[in-house]
């Protein structure tokens, strides 16, 4: 029986449901489910009806190279569907033999369990039912601690640790304060965090902890490198580097695939491009009034669930704003593009973006290939926030 522990969550956490039949984009399909060698062994001696049995049977494969942790998968049907998905949304295994016969990702998903010094839970935005849900909301996300009774997967080691000044949490906490500071526009507070970011960095990089305080109370003064009336060349540039950007994404992923040609489709080349692009920016802000709100809850709600800026991966804390800068753009980029005045296709678009961002290795690409395109130019990359 799970013990009750107390998690840090955002204040969504309890609100969430999943939509299950009526979800447009389910998790459950496009890609196969990973178990472990135990779990494949109690799905083989499951007392199961016959029909699940069948489907089980067809299903369950070994991968490759199987180890403890990745032993077998559940392959999806020729449409993409798990098979043990039924009409009505619901997991066939989990009504037959109960949550335990899942595997952690089946079990939890869209949860992000963190075990660590503090335990944390949060929902992915590329579950469909949580940007639907961030997109309704007004008020700024709170984190608290509430008691949960969770059974957390088991985490492998940490590989990376960076230096924090022992105030880990603080940093994360304070650098999503700056994002949720409504008193300047989504694209000030974004810049202002590469800023803060970079400021921290080489306080932590000194060891200077005092440095790390002043930071973390305001007591320093930072600047943002980021006019907020950008010039018409700035624009230009931006859309430039987007489009290489999305350009080499597209053929990195299926999900965004179709609605990156789209975009780059509707947008056209040259000062054609700004134009239309213009044109389809005014129409979604006015359809989407509350844009950087909605913004603002994805952008916040994604540097919780990978404990921004301190990932467990080799990427300086510098390159991780430059993932988040690129995910920003993605956003902004592709719902310019496609969403026009359709709230489902905009929470689709979104979630397809946050498919992507969190489960391929985005996040490591990103800033090298924003690097590239940018010629390692800070200032250069900051154009994307004129978007
Ligand atoms: S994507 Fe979210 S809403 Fe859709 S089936 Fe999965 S958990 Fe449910």
């Amino acid at each position: 029986m799970e013990k009750l522990n107390n998690y840090l969550v955002p204040d969504y956490y309890g609100d969430f449901h999943c939509k299950m039949g009526a979800c447009r984009n389910a998790c459950c399909e496009g890609w196969p489910i990973t178990l472990p060698l135990k779990d494949y062994y109690k799905l083989l001696g499951a007392e199961v009806s016959g029909e699940l049995r069948i489907k089980l049977d067809c299903a369950l494969h070994l991968v490759e190279r199987p180890t403890n942790e990745e032993y077998a998968q559940i392959l999806p049907r020729y449409d993409g569907r798990c098979p043990m998905r039924m009409d009505d949304g619901r997991c066939a295994l989990h009504c037959e033999l109960g949550e335990d016969a899942l595997s952690d990702v089946c079990r939890l998903y869209p949860r992000g369990v963190r075990s660590g010094e503090i335990r944390e839970c949060s929902c992915a935005n590329s579950c469909e039912a949580v940007v639907e849900m961030l997109m309704e909301r007004n008020d700024k996300i709170v984190f608290r601690s509430v008691p949960l009774k969770l059974k957390a997967p088991v985490q492998g080691e940490r590989k990376h640790y960076f230096e924090t000044a022992g105030c880990e949490m603080e940093i994360r906490m304070h650098l999503i304060s700056v994002l949720q500071d409504r008193s300047r526009k989504l694209t000030d507070r974004i810049a202002l965090l590469g800023m803060t970011l970079k400021h921290l960095s080489e306080a932590l990089k000194a060891s200077d902890h005092e440095w790390v305080e002043k930071i973390l109370k305001n007591e320093e003064t930072i600047e943002i490198p980021f006019s907020a009336h950008p010039a018409h060349e700035d624009l230009m540039r931006g859309l430039e580097i987007a489009n290489q950007m999305l350009r080499l994404l597209d053929e990195k992923s299926e999900s965004i695939r179709a609605y990156g040609t789209q975009a780059l489709d509707a947008f056209g080349s040259g000062e054609h491009e700004f134009t239309v692009y213009s044109r389809r920016k005014e129409i979604f802000e006015k359809a989407f009034p509350n844009w950087e709100i909605w913004f603002e809850h994805m952008l916040v709600n994604h540097m919780f669930f990978v404990q921004f800026p301190f990932q467990d991966r080799p990427v300086n804390l510098c390159d991780e704003y430059l993932a988040l800068l690129s995910v920003y753009m993605l956003l902004r980029f592709l719902l310019i593009g496609n969403a026009e005045n359709d709230r489902e296709k905009a929470a689709d678009v979104a979630s397809a973006v946050f498919r992507l961002v969190e489960h391929t290795e985005f996040d490591c690409l990103a800033a090298p290939m924003l690097k590239r395109i940018c010629m390692n130019d800070y200032e250069n990359a900051i154009r994307l926030l004129s978007l």
